[in-house]
């Protein structure tokens, strides 16, 4: 369907879901965690052991500006220890943030999309969370 183009304004920030499997690949996940934090002022969510909304892994979320996107992302790709990355744009249509305009890094998993609205009104829009971290190091 063609239609208008969606302006890059429209994102107001992003998430990367990052999923892992109980036992030792958890302990990857806290090891990318730490890395992400020592390095990038994002916003490092909650740990969520059992699935949780759309998701249908454990996993925990981290709230990026746009602006970090191009030191982020490829970071990520060449350090997140196999672990299955969803990186989606946070606009007013969270369904086809999660399912149509996302990227995915390793294997991609599947996401429970009828609980993600088709569009919210703006004042919904997700801004972008404080950071809650305090980068020492380089990426
Ligand atoms: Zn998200």
């Amino acid at each position: 369907m063609a239609g208008q183009p969606i302006p890059l304004s429209a994102i107001t920030s992003y998430h990367a879901h990052i999923y892992f499997d109980p036992g030792e690949a958890r302990a990857r996940a806290e090891r990318v965690r730490t890395l992400i934090g020592e390095r990038f002022v994002a916003g490092l969510g909650s740990w969520h052991d059992k699935p949780v909304g759309p998701h249908v892994k454990p996993m925990y979320q981290v709230a990026f500006a746009v602006e970090l996107f191009p030191r982020f992302v490829p970071w990520l790709m060449l350090n997140r220890m196999g672990l299955s990355v969803l990186i989606h744009p946070n606009t007013r249509r969270p369904h086809d943030d999660h399912l149509v305009n996302a990227l995915w890094l390793g294997d991609i998993l599947p996401l429970k999309g009828d609980m993600l609205p088709s569009e919210v009104a703006e004042s919904e829009v997700e801004e972008l969370p404080p950071p809650n971290t305090s980068p020492t190091l380089q990426p």
